[in-house]
């Protein structure tokens, strides 16, 4: 009998296996990764500079043992690329491999934009361990790091960098942090509180070159301004990968579309994490994967389960401001209301109906998360 072949290491790869763990001791499992497969907190790499902690120091457990402890062969360093569904076959760099069930855990891209200048191959972004780990390197005895985007990622280093003595200076095309997540109050009240720890904005601009300057670089921005700064650090999004599955003929769109049991459109593979698209949105948090990985443990271990994600709100990590937001469609009907003194905002957002749709709270009323989780519709 061939094992459920699982592809990635990533938080995706190893709670599947470990949910898997719980309920089937027998059935063969192989892990394939292309990376070296240690077992990290990737949320931890947005604010782990402030803390002192070195990327090994990020490693909650080896590869190996991850592979001990929950009876898996894994194959580290080793790309999966290409996908026979007929077959049920996968080829990679270490040779081909049969599966009975296959799972896709393979993660998701940084967006790279298209700069001109010299130096743009030189702009990093950190979407693992190892990115973090040349990051960190590259910034090491520098004072100035330019940051593109004020997204949740861009926001959360922007917060880590200015906690570590770092000069930080944010670029981003739209006028106020997390504008994509949070409605415009709550996102303008996180400007001066991180003003005020060293970051400075620079909204309604984009940067459209990045060249070598003596010490560092040149960012020339669409207006025709430049900043100069010691590194750059684009943090723009992420596109979940999907080429594999498309080549297999899988159904993909933004991500690679699976249904209820978190199958694609063959109905031996499955796919969880940031490569995936659940009822057409893309979940790339850590909450949709611990709530997947347990329902399709389930599924793949003999007892189909539905997959249906409860409220999850998602928690900004900018100790200097703290914001926790369950976003809100930009198109819903229904309205915003706030509460706003010294101590934070809480803004509330309820249907035509009267029902609580969504919420943003900053600084100290995020201590009411949970209550108002509780009353989300
Ligand atoms: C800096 C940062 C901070 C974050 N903070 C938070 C937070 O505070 N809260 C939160 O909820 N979420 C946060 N997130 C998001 C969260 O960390 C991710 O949603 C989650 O870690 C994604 O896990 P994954 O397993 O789907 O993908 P990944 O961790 O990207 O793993 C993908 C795996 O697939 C492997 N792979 C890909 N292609 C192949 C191939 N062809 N062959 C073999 N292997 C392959 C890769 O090597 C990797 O092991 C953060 C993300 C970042 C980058």
């Amino acid at each position: 009998m061939d094992p459920i072949v699982i592809i990635g290491s990533g938080l995706a790869g190893w709670t599947i296996a470990r949910e898997l763990r719980k309920l089937d001791k027998s059935t063969h499992v192989t892990l394939i990764t292309a990376d070296a497969g240690d077992f990290y907190s990737k949320p931890m790499l947005s604010n782990a500079l402030a803390s002192g902690k070195l990327p090994a120091q990020l490693i909650n457990t080896p590869a190996e043992t991850m592979a001990q402890q929950l009876d898996v062969r894994l194959l580290r360093n080793t790309q999966v690329t290409a996908i026979d569904a007929g077959a049920h076959r996968i080829d990679s760099s270490a040779g081909s491999q049969g599966y009975a069930k296959l799972v896709l855990a393979l993660g998701a891209d940084p967006i790279r934009l298209p700069l001109e200048g010299d130096a743009a191959d030189q702009v990093m972004s950190v979407n693992d361990l190892w990115d973090y780990a040349r990051f960190r390197g590259s910034i090491e005895g520098r004072k100035h790091i330019a940051l593109i985007g004020a997204g949740l990622i861009g926001c959360e280093f922007a917060n880590d960098l200015a906690g570590a003595g770092y000069r930080v200076s944010v670029i981003d095309p739209t006028g106020y942090p997390l504008s994509s997540l949070l409605p415009e109050r709550a996102g303008r009240r996180m400007i001066e509180p991180l003003q005020a720890a060293g970051v400075a904005w620079h909204f309604g601009e984009a940067v459209s070159a990045v060249n070598k300057v003596q010490l560092g670089y040149r960012l020339t921005l669409k207006g025709g301004n430049a900043i100069e700064a010691d590194a750059v650090l684009s943090a723009v999004g992420l596109r979940p990968r999907t080429a594999l599955a498309k080549a297999a003929g899988l159904a993909v769109n933004r991500g690679i579309v699976v249904d209820t049991l978190l199958r694609t459109s063959d109905p031996d593979i499955f796919a969880l994490g940031d490569c995936a698209e659940f009822g057409g949105r893309v979940l790339p948090y850590v909450l949709p994967i611990m709530h997947a990985s347990r329902a399709l443990a389930q599924t793949l271990a003999g007892k189909p389960v539905e997959m249906a994600f409860p409220p999850m709100p998602v928690i900004v990590k900018t100790p200097t401001c703290p914001v926790v937001v369950q976003p809100v469609a930009r198109d819903a009907a229904g309205a915003w209301q706030a509460e706003e003194d010294e101590s934070g905002l809480k803004m509330t957002f309820t249907d035509p109906q009267g029902r609580l749709i969504g919420f943003a709270l900053t600084e100290a009323r995020i201590g009411e998360r949970a209550a108002l989780t509780k009353l989300l519709a």
